[in-house]
């Protein structure tokens, strides 16, 4: 399982859910969620959550707003190669 998103095989395209412009990548969310990490650990909710990133068939993905820079992220669904 690839993410093609961290493969540059394709290109993350979303939306702000606060003002509805384009979002850019900021890459892997686990290598955002270290100790150095500028996210709070409480952005994750619940349990169920967090365990995404343990799921290899889903990549998760930091994304910031280029117009409000709202941070959130978005899960990216690998591909079978
Ligand atoms: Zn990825
Ligand atoms: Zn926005």
């Amino acid at each position: 399982m690839i993410c093609p998103v961290c493969n540059a095989l394709s290109l993350l395209e979303v939306s702000c859910p606060q003002c509805g412009s384009a979002a850019e990548d900021e890459g892997r969310w686990s290598d955002w969620s270290g100790p150095y990490s500028p996210y709070e650990p409480t952005l994750f909710n619940t349990v169920e959550e967090s365990a995404l990133i343990l799921n290899d068939s889903v990549c998760q993905h930091a994304v910031r707003c280029t117009a409000c820079h709202l941070p959130f992220t978005v899960e990216v669904t690998a591909w079978h190669v």
